[in-house]
């Protein structure tokens, strides 16, 4: 939620509370700032519990395997969501907004969620918790169109309905003649309810030559990604006209993917490199090699299905997956764990002191909305986790709001 859900869906992002509720109850407790396979191996936790139920989602993307994507000014959009966000991982990415034209490569809903940022107006996002870095850069921005360059026809656009009448009703929307002649082709033999009104939504947008002074958003189809352009940074995209050798070239500072994202292995857990999941029967882990259950090892959300649905999917996805457990447990097919929570407590914080629980995550949540009341902000996230540990091990919450208001300020 902090860092892929997009700064202007708070609405969206307030299923947080959801886990503030969760985590307040008995019998819960936070090892946060811990990686499993890295500083507690999986046979370590299954030691301590009856189970394991993973829910580590998809957190690479998918790459793109076209020549120039390694110039600067080619990335993901994933990561620029991820920076956007102030993922610590993320918040020093180098993003040169100095060009009027971004491409984006493909067009689900991630793409509309950067195309959406890239072209707000920046003192909207002024109050939300996006990143004092990617606001600084948006507010200097050059850009003044985003592509979202899709490689089959309008029928066939990933985005879902209500995303779409989201960035139609927040955005400048744009789409050019030609295009718009495959949506009303489009419209005369589709029948999918959903898919028609996406299409009459397409069919209704201006085109470019609309009053200037917005950045807008270009809605482009029938492009197959061919080649990235440029000699020492990225200056456009060459496409072929899918389904033809037609060359089609856009110049831009910028391009980036948003091709989906992927699944990671997990250490002690087997892992379909195709799917990039790991492999499970409704949530149970199972031994490809056997076919069988692994006993006490679950999965829920994208690394269960694959990156695909809403936070709502991941909800009944969980909970298909709980019940499995609970029959299970019913069924006496779960080990009773051979030691106790303390001795985890200990042996997590032997093998990493700087591990964060739930009173550290609590010091760290106020003091990131103790600095965005001051700016009049949802909060003022930290994007360093050595920040986060020192507030979580009692830095005083004043001072660290002090810091992140500099840091907004630079
Ligand atoms: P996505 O919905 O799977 O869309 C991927 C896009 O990339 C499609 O347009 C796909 O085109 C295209 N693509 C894939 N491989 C390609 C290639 N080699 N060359 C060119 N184009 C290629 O992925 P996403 O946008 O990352 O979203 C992931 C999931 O998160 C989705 O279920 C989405 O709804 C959800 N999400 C929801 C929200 C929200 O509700 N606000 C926000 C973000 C994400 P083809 O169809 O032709 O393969």
């Amino acid at each position: 939620v902090r860092a892929g859900v997009a700064p202007d869906h708070q609405h969206t992002k307030g299923v947080t509370r959801l886990f503030d509720r969760i985590s307040r109850r008995r019998g819960f407790t936070f090892f946060l700032n811990v990686e499993i396979g890295r500083h507690v191996t999986h046979a370590e936790l299954l030691q301590h519990h009856h189970a394991v139920l993973y829910a580590v989602g998809a957190p690479d993307d998918r790459r793109l395997d076209i020549d120039g994507m390694a110039l600067p000014g080619a990335g993901t959009a994933t990561e620029t969501v991820a920076w956007i966000n102030g993922h610590p991982d993320f918040a020093q990415l180098p993003v040169d907004l100095g060009h009027e034209r971004v491409v984006v490569i493909g067009n689900g809903n991630v793409a509309l969620d950067v195309a959406r940022i890239l072209t707000a107006d920046p003192d909207d996002l002024a109050r939300t918790d996006i990143s004092a870095a990617a606001l600084a850069a948006l507010r200097t921005s050059a850009v003044r169109e985003v592509v979202i360059a899709a490689r089959r026809g309008p029928a066939d656009s990933a985005f879902t309905l209500p995303e779409l009448l989201g960035l139609t009703s927040t955005a400048r929307v744009v789409i050019d003649d030609a295009d718009r002649e495959l949506v009303q082709r489009d419209l005369a033999v589709v029948d999918d309810a959903v898919t028609r009104a996406k299409l009459e939504i397409l069919a209704k947008l201006p085109d470019a030559a609309g009053p200037t002074g917005r950045p807008r958003i270009r809605l482009a189809y029938l492009l197959t990604p061919h080649r990235v352009s440029g000699t020492d940074s990225v200056n456009g995209i060459e496409f072929r006209r899918t389904g033809t050798e037609q060359p089609v070239h856009l110049d831009a500072g910028m391009v980036l993917t948003s091709i989906g994202y992927r699944g990671k292995p997990i250490t002690g857990l087997p892992f379909d490199d195709d799917a990039n999941i790991v492999p499970n029967d409704e949530g149970r882990v199972v031994d490809p090699a056997t076919g069988r259950a692994v006993p006490g090892v679950y999965v829920a959300g994208w690394i269960k299905r694959g990156p695909t649905g809403f936070i709502g999917t991941n909800k009944s996805c969980a909970m298909q997956t709980v019940s499995h457990l609970v029959d299970d447990f019913n069924a006496g097919l779960l080990d009773d764990p051979v030691a106790r929570p303390a001795a985890l407590d200990r042996l997590v914080r032997s093998h990493r002191p700087d591990v964060v629980d739930a009173v550290g995550w609590q010091a760290i949540d106020a003091a990131e909305i103790a600095g965005g009341q001051v700016a009049g902000r949802v909060r003022v996230k930290f994007t360093a986790v050595s920040d986060m540990v020192a507030v979580a091990a009692g830095a005083p919450a004043p001072s660290m709001a002090r810091r992140l208001l500099a840091d907004l300020r630079r």
